[in-house]
């Protein structure tokens, strides 16, 4: 007989801010609370959205519209730069309903890429648009565009900083509209402790992507990622996020997965794709599929980071090889959990 909790819950979210070297000697308290407080929130404010008999859709682009606000993460405001001291960003979603995807490449005035994603999805009929192209798309549908500027943040710009005098490369201009830099900008991940938490940073430089995954209640899946992509990242470099099977997958015959890492090993593993096909073709959990490609496949290849995922059924599941991810699940009848740390359940 089944009890409440083996119930399949109508409806569930899980959330991710990025995975790599995390751990708890490093974050001090307040940065931990704020990661910790920005997961909560981002988790809620998708699950309000499913308790309301809200699409898993609107729910994924409600919850990545907070994290690309948000300047601790990797996506929107708060992108790294490349080398040339810009925000090129990128964004997918896709609709297990149906298999329809959308996904842009390479954005720099779009305030929230997820969006223009899903008006690539919705209103276009292609599902990959990239740089230019995607901005003259974007013109003709209403999103809120910003000036570069806009996704500026000291902290990755002394990232970029220090990542090109590490490669030996020439540090761009400070960006046209950019604060002046001041001594006493304080942020909350710059290193106020003597360079410490700066080398810190740099070692989970590439990390802070985002990404949601979610089942509503008329049993659909779907899955969302947005990102800034690597520091100093070159020559029109695009990661897994924006790569429809590598950083993103969603159907409803299997699951919907959304990842986080080194993008190059995440594309060559079709690590989203590769999970859902555990599931659907070998039947395996949604757990072990995730298992079998994060720790024994990306693994294998030397590659770092980690993905979330979600089934029709309401298993939800997370699997990283880094030393921490930011993340948080929540479902219908379960409590919200958050996590960053390895040893956290
Ligand atoms: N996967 C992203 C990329 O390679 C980066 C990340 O997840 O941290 O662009």
């Amino acid at each position: 007989m089944s009890t409440v909790a083996e119930a399949k819950p109508k409806w569930a979210l899980v959330v991710h801010g990025g995975a790599g070297v995390i751990e708890r000697k490093d974050l001090k308290p307040e940065q931990e609370k704020a990661y910790r407080e920005a997961m909560a929130r981002v988790a809620e404010t998708g699950a309000e959205v499913l308790r309301k008999g809200g699409s898993a859709l609107d729910a994924i682009e409600a919850s990545i519209h907070l994290l690309e606000d948000d300047p601790l993460f990797n996506a929107g405001r708060g992108a790294v730069f490349t080398a040339e001291g810009k925000n090129e960003l990128d964004s997918s979603i896709m609709d297990g309903s149906n298999l329809k995807a959308g996904a842009v490449a390479g954005v720099t005035t779009i305030k929230h890429p997820i969006s223009l994603a899903r008006a690539v999805m919705e209103k276009s009929p292609h599902v990959f648009l990239i740089g230019e192209g995607a901005e003259t798309f974007a013109q003709t549908q209403d999103l809120e565009r910003v000036d570069p500027s806009y996704f500026f943040t000291e902290r990755r710009w002394q990232s970029l900083e220090r990542e090109l005098k590490r490669q030996g490369l020439p540090a761009p201009a400070r960006p046209a509209g950019a604060p002046q830099a001041s001594a006493g900008t304080i942020d909350l991940a710059h290193d106020e402790d003597g360079g410490r938490n700066a080398d810190l940073m740099d070692l989970h430089k590439k990390f802070g992507t985002v990404g949601v995954v979610a089942l509503d209640s008329r049993g659909n899946v779907a899955a969302g990622t947005s990102t800034g992509g690597t520091t100093a990242k070159r020559w029109g470099r695009v990661g897994d996020s924006p790569i429809i099977g590598a950083g993103t997958y969603a159907s409803n015959t299997s699951c919907a997965v959304s990842a986080t890492g080194t993008g190059e090993y995440f594309i060559r593993l079709t690590v989203a794709r590769e999970v859902c096909a555990l599931v659907e073709h070998k039947g395996m959990s949604l757990q072990a599929a995730a298992d079998q490609v994060i720790q024994k496949n990306l693994t294998a290849l030397k590659g770092d980071g980690g993905v979330i995922a979600v089934a029709p059924n309401g298993e939800m599941a997370w699997s990283y090889n880094t030393s921490g991810m930011y993340r948080a699940k929540i479902a219908d009848g379960q409590p919200l959990t958050v996590g960053i740390y390895k040893d956290e359940p």
